[in-house]
């Protein structure tokens, strides 16, 4: 009973619910058949709103879900249009689009049609957003950038802010670039979009101004025609039959979705610190690469010269090796007197055959190991062929020289005697000594073959030993160190001695003057003449060493004949070297006279004729700066050089010093005598004062005197003597 009661209530329910049933299929059929498509036109580059789905590419967004709603609710079935024209307001004017989205309030087409829109599908906010948090001024004063494509919203804004200055832009990187650029204060979007937008990298320093926010409304619009405005009627419908619920969901479902694709360019800005530190530190890495690189080939070539220069057996340098050491030695120190020593082995070829190469090749290396005990950094030694040794050494100036080849050769004579054989080691040395030449024109090969040709004639002629090839070079070498190493020693030690040569005026018989020249006795080459030390010295350069202590010398003496009541004027040689560019000898002058309290007039200054033909700029700056000073210049040895009588005119001295040694010279005397009286003649009519030095006789003193040159120099008067005798006389 239970169960027919029971079927019968299920049957009763079942004719209830089929008649329902049966409308909603056809309500379905109806809506199938007689369904119309809407054709909506929307931009599809705005999303979340509206956009292209990746995978279907269909148009998809908020707004085209609630727009998707509320045509359904009208009964409608949606085709979405992405709208091709630039702007929404040229959309409304295309026909194929039944209506045009989205749209904040009714404004006129393109053509100037007036348009009708919907009921709001929905409150879009829309949001300003500046670079970093930037003060703004108020709104109806903002220049603010929007998208082209929303000219609708635009045109909505406008009415909302009157005074707000709208720019448009293509797209919205043109827009942020607008901001970056300062062209506009803001930039103006929908806060969904935004949402959207600012999740690109590269705009990480905009930031939302949450407080300038207003919202707009959501609608579509069509054409104001009476089938406009029924299908916005029926439109709105469905609208008002969209709950806020809907709308709300279909919001949150696109905000809450991660749309945001990033692009290569994206990756590229969001990485870059890692991308340019990754190549900052790829590039190290290459640099320092190559630089081991080069470092080992730089080794590799060094060991490869090394192997060139050195010979294996012995460790001594080959001929290459040699050769260029030499020339890097004479480069460096082109100050040091060196010597070229060549030396062979006269019976070598016996002690291998009798001893055995082993043997050979031990003596060989005892050789260069003893040679290298008495070398400095400054010596080389060098194997340029089987039992030959070249040695540039140190020359010395004395016998250390020789005691340093007898250092190396004795032992090396007796290597194997101290081993208990017989042998006796010959050695033939030749040794060529450097020249000046040698350093400017470096030749090591010249060198060793002289070298060689010495060691040749030991060879030759004797059984052992050595010989000079240039002994009077060596000579001359030795008394240049004897007399350049000796200097300083013997201006301290009293062996050199300034003395005085009296100046006479032949006329009135007085002593006017006197020149100073120094005088040197030396320890072991005894006194030597000026003429032999002073060139010497000169090439050395040397020479201000001396001429300072002799001008130091003059003062002090005539400071103190000064202190005696006998105020005196000294003539001082200055040699063409004194004058360089680094040395202001005015100023020594000046500041000499100063120290001793002299005045400018007891101190003259010999200037020989050739100096002025030599360095004639920077002589007769000297010349002329010591003049302005004070100082009495005098031409030295005028006549002994080349004279120019140009010079006479262009070199402004105030006395000639007339050298009467060409008197003396091979020619006709009588000529000599007519070419001197000319010449004083001239001097004279130049207004300047002559001086004869180098007087012999009272004929020269009597000529002299009868053409008007009165002061006169020589060993007539007087011959150079030590300060003592000269105080004595005058
Ligand atoms: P000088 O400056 O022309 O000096 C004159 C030279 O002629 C001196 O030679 C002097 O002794 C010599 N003499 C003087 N009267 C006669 C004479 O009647 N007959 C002959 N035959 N000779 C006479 P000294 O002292 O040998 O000097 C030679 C040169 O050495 C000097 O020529 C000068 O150029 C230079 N000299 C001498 N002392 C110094 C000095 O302290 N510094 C510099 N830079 N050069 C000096
Ligand atoms: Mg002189
Ligand atoms: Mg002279």
């Amino acid at each position: 009973m239970k169960s027919k009661s029971a079927r019968k209530r299920q049957m009763r329910k079942l004719l209830c619910v089929l008649p329902v049933l049966l409308c909603l299929i056809c309500a379905a059929a109806a809506s199938e058949g007689t369904g119309e498509v809407l054709s909506v036109g929307v931009p599809v580059d705005r999303c979340p709103i509206f956009y292209l789905d990746e995978k279907t590419n269909e148009i998809i967004g908020i707004g085209a879900d609630l727009m998707r709603a509320a045509a359904e609710n009208a009964g409608y079935a949606v085709e979405f249009r992405r709208i091709t024209e630039g702007t929404l307001k040229e959309a409304l004017d295309n026909g194929d689009y039944d209506v045009v989205m989205p749209f904040g309030s009714a404004i006129a087409s393109a053509s100037g049609h007036p348009t009708v829109v919907s009921d709001n599908l929905f409150q879009t906010p829309f949001t300003i957003v500046t670079e970093g948090k930037r003060a703004l001024p108020e709104f109806n004063h903002l220049r603010v950038g929007m998208l082209k494509s929303q000219g609708g919203v635009a045109e909505t804004v406008r009415q909302l802010y009157p005074g707000m200055e709208i720019n448009m832009y293509e797209t919205m990187a043109e827009c942020v670039k607008a901001l970056r650029d300062g062209q506009v204060d803001a930039l103006l979007q929908n806060s969904y979009i935004w949402s959207y937008v600012l999740q690109k990298p590269a705009y990480e320093n905009l930031a939302v101004q949450p407080s300038a926010m207003f919202t707009i409304d959501f609608r579509a619009g069509t054409q104001n025609t009476p089938a406009g405005r029924a299908l916005i009627d029926r439109l709105n419908e469905g609208i008002a039959a969209l709950s806020e619920t809907r709308r709300q969901a279909i919001a949150l479902d696109y905000t809450s979705r991660r749309l945001y694709r990033y692009d290569f360019s994206d990756y590229l800005f969001q990485y870059r610190w890692v991308l340019v530190t990754g190549g900052l530190l790829i590039a190290l890495l290459l640099l320092v690469l190559i630089q081991k690189q080069r470092m080992n080939r730089i080794r590799q070539e060094e060991k490869m010269r090394q192997l060139l220069d050195t010979d294996p057996l012995t460790g001594a340098l080959s001929l290459t090796g040699f050769r260029k050491r030499v020339e890097e030695l004479l480069r460096a120190h082109p100050d040091i007197p060196y010597l070229l020593s060549y030396n062979n082995i006269k019976n070598f070829k016996y002690i291998n055959d009798s001893l055995g190469r082993k043997a050979g090749d031990d003596l060989l290396r005892f050789w260069v190991q003893k040679a290298r005990e008495h070398l400095t950094e400054e010596e080389a030694i060098g194997r340029p062929a089987g039992d030959r040794f070249a040695i540039l050494h140190r020359a010395s100036g004395d016998e250390k020289i020789l005691q340093d080849i007898r250092d190396v050769a004795d032992p090396v004579r007796d290597y194997f005697i101290s081993q208990g054989k017989e042998n006796h080691v010959r050695i033939c040395s030749g040794i060529y000594v450097l020249t000046p030449k040698d350093y400017s024109e470096i030749d090591v090969d010249r060198m060793l073959d002289c070298a060689r040709v010495a060691a040749r004639k030991v060879r030759d002629t004797r059984k052992e030993g050595y010989e000079f090839y240039n002994p009077e070079q060596w000579q001359k070498g030795q008394k240049v160190s004897d007399i350049c190493n000796h200097l300083p020693a013997a201006m301290q030690n009293g062996e050199i001695q300034v003395w005085y040569q009296p100046q006479v005026n032949f006329e009135t018989g007085k002593i006017i003057g006197a020149e100073a020249l120094c005088r040197w006795n030396h320890a072991s080459l005894g006194w030597i003449s000026p003429a032999e030390f002073i060139p010497l010295l000169e090439e050395s350069d040397l020479i201000f060493d001396l001429d300072c202590f002799v001008w130091e010398t003059v003062c002090r003496d005539l400071q103190k004949w000064n202190g005696q009541g006998m105020r005196r004027s000294v003539s001082v040689n200055l040699s063409r070297r004194d004058i360089r560019e680094d040395r202001n000898i005015p100023e020594k002058f000046s500041e000499l006279i100063r120290t001793y309290g002299l005045s400018q007039d007891q101190l003259r200054i010999e200037i020989t004729e050739t100096a002025f033909a030599e360095n004639a700029n920077l002589v007769l700056q000297t010349t002329v700066r010591l003049r302005e000073m004070g100082f009495l210049v005098e031409m030295d040895d005028f006549g002994s050089g080349y004279s120019s009588l140009h010079m006479l005119k262009e070199v402004p001295v105030d006395r000639i010093k007339l050298d009467l040694h060409f008197l003396s010279g091979s020619g006709d005397p009588e000529k000599g005598r007519i070419i001197i009286s000319y010449i004083i003649q001239m001097i004279r009519s130049l207004g300047l004062h002559v001086i004869a030095e180098g007087v012999e006789n009272i004929t020269q003193a009597d000529f002299l005197l009868s053409y008007g040159c009165s002061e006169m120099q020589g060993f007539y008067f007087h011959k150079p003597m030590p300060a003592d005798e000269y105080e004595q006389i005058g």
